[in-house]
């Protein structure tokens, strides 16, 4: 560092006076004073200088921008990071004021905080944001501390400013992934809880109405499956453009995760105002997504609420807008449906009794109730159909269909027809060891059950348990279960087949079965669903379709079992057909174990 140090004036001055002083009076006497005082004087000199230089390399060696002050605001040293910054050479900073370096505006604020630095004594930091030459706007992070000489008194400021641009950068981009949703640049949930906490204190000022609206894609689930993940999240980017296309620029829309997408929709005027952006969102799914090599048709349900008719705060507005979309999806999808407080009741019941089933298949409020099946020559009854009941405290005996769906829904159908199975099969050992002809029982499994993977472990436990042969239990299941081809599906399927266990189709003719497929299945039974034998004898079509089902079954080697026989007449025309079996009213109601007892007593 070569730069000479101006060094304080007051040096120079001192420097001429002796000096002048010397040549005034050259006497002997006073030469080796002189000479002397001089020397002192280079030394101080030579002194102040290396401090300088001192200064100026400690100084130098700071990464950030430095500098000092004196108390007028004058440019005592600056470093190079400054320099670069103030694109001028550090030698030349020394003695210049911000004014002579920085736009007006930016030295007017500096000096203003010089001065605040100064008139305090104490340390200021600054976090702020400069544009710099180029127009760039950058961070930066200053500290400013005051001088102080030796009488105490504020002789100046030094000061060092870090550029913290990227440190900022950094930040604003958390902040955004904090309130985001990454995949589609949606906001997220907390920011648009946010936007709607802030919206409707907006709204309850000025009056107004908003409606929230609650988008879920119908069957995204089956798309994922059938293109894969990614094509997943590109279709979820393509869908957030297009609904951003339906939306006015006060309007928010925010990803939930998944493919739910809530809108909120401020200063609606009457609630069917929310109706018209509804209609444009299912408007714009109307054409097929183009995603890689696929055309995907994509369908969404809505459920609109609006404030403050719906609901008055954020979490009730949102409950009901769900609410309504869950009914949306109820209707039949691709449509959207407001909330009331008709739906309010609706799903308050639904939650009641949801609690309620839990509590009865606890308590053990579930009953089995077997109706017999007949052998169509002999008219004996050789096995019977295990039917679920719940018999309820105040409702009394409830059929399947009051609670059979919503315990699908739920997952309680799991445990349900593992119990039905072990009461069965429980029964039917009991029934036998008294000597009982029966050589069956069937129980219906619903299809959530394929999707255990300890499916067959556990029917071999319950046989096991009950000590009943395999060969004694039936399992009902639907055409389209025997249909499923998923993995888990086939292995249950074959390993309860491996057990020693058969299989019937039930309510067969109102799926659509492959033949070829079922032939593969180890499936003993069709069932002829009662609708089909509803008519019998009098519809001749009806004749027609039970004449090939029947036919066709004896084909592949199944006996056929008829529905919902209600009639001699349909008795004596499916006997003629040569239905292998018949269950229905006609043969006997679907009684109580005990009965059903009695039944086989009266006739052994
Ligand atoms: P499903 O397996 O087809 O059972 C036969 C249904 O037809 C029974 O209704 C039975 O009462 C009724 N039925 C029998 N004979 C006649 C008749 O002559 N005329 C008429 N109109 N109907 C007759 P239920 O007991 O109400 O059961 C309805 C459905 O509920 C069953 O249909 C079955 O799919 C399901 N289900 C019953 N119990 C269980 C169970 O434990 N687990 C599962 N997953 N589903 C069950
Ligand atoms: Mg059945
Ligand atoms: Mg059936």
């Amino acid at each position: 560092m070569s730069r000479r140090s101006k060094g304080p004036e007051g040096l120079d001055a001192l420097r001429e006076k002796i000096i002048g002083l010397g040549e005034r009076s050259f006497r002997k006497s006073y030469y080796p004073k002189l000479r002397q005082q001089l020397m002192d004087l280079g030394r101080a000199e030579e002194l102040v200088r290396e401090t300088a230089r001192r200064q100026q390399a400690i100084l130098d060696s700071i990464p950030d921008m430095a500098w000092m002050k004196d108390s007028e605001g004058r440019y005592i040293a600056a470093n190079d990071a400054y320099g670069k910054a103030a694109a001028m050479n550090p030698a030349d900073i020394a003695g210049k004021t911000d004014l002579d370096i920085w736009p007006a505006n930016l030295a007017k604020k500096i000096m203003a905080d010089d001065r605040e630095v100064m008139r305090t004594g104490k340390r200021m930091i600054i976090e702020e944001s400069l544009r710099d030459r180029q127009g760039n706007v950058k961070w930066y992070e200053t500290i400013k501390t005051a001088i102080f000489s030796v009488t105490g008194l504020v002789s100046g400021t030094t000061g060092i400013a870090r550029d913290i641009t990227r440190r900022k950068q950094m930040e604003e981009t958390i902040k955004y992934q904090a309130h985001h949703d990454l995949l589609t640049g949606l906001a997220n949930k907390a920011l648009l809880m946010d936007h709607l906490r802030l919206e409707l204190a907006q709204m309850r000022r000025l009056r107004k109405r908003l409606a929230v609206c609650f988008l879920d894609l119908d069957r995204f689930k089956n798309i994922n499956d059938a293109f894969g993940h990614a094509e997943g999240d590109l279709l979820l980017k393509e869908v957030a453009g297009r609904l951003l296309s339906c939306l006015r620029d006060i309007d928010t829309i925010g990803r939930f995760g998944g493919d739910e997408f809530t809108i909120l929709l401020p200063l609606v005027e009457r609630p069917d105002d929310a109706l018209k952006t509804a209609e444009k969102i299912m408007g714009v799914l109307k054409k097929p997504f183009v995603i890689g090599a696929h055309e995907i048709d994509v369908t969404a349900s809505i459920g609109i609420s609006v404030f403050p008719d719906d609901g008055e705060n954020p979490e009730a507005l949102l409950k009901n807008a769900d609410a309504a979309m869950y009914y949306a999806k109820n209707q039949g999808r691709n449509n959207y449906q407001f909330f009331n407080s008709a739906l309010n009741m609706r799903t308050l019941e639904r939650v009641l009794f949801e609690n309620r089933l839990r509590r009865a298949v606890e308590q053990g409020e579930l009953v089995v109730h077997y109706q017999p099946q007949v052998n169509m020559k002999t008219k004996l009854i050789i096995g019977a159909e295990a039917l679920a009941r719940w018999s309820h405290p105040e409702l009394g005996l409830l059929a399947p269909a009051m609670f059979i769906p919503l315990a699908e829904e739920i997952g309680l159908i799991t445990r349900i027809d593992q119990w039905v199975m072990q009461t069965a099969c429980a029964q039917l050992r009991q029934w036998q060891s008294a000597g009982y002809p029966l050589r069956f029982v069937t129980v219906n499994l619903s299809a959530r059950q394929f999707e255990q993977p300890n499916l067959a472990e556990r029917v071999s436990e319950i046989l096991l348990e009950t000590s009943l042969s395999p060969s004694c239990l039936g399992i009902e299941i639907t055409e389209t279960l025997a249909m499923r081809d998923t993995d888990l599906a086939i292995r249950n399927l074959s390993s309860l087949g491996g057990l020693g266990v058969w299989f019937s189709i039930d309510d067969f003719g109102t799926g659509y079965s492959s033949l070829s497929r079922l032939k593969k299945l180890p499936i003993h039974k069709l069932k002829i669903d009662k609708s089909f034998v509803f008519d019998l004898p009098v519809d001749p079509d009806r004749q027609a379709i039970i004449d090939a089902i029947i036919a066709m079954a004896h084909i592949l080697k199944l006996a056929v079992v008829a529905e919902g026989v209600e009639t001699e007449a349909q008795m004596s025309f499916l006997s003629s057909k040569e239905c292998d079996e018949a269950q229905g009213n006609f043969c006997g109601r679907p009684v109580t174990a005990k009965e059903f007892g009695s039944l086989m007593a009266a006739g052994k």
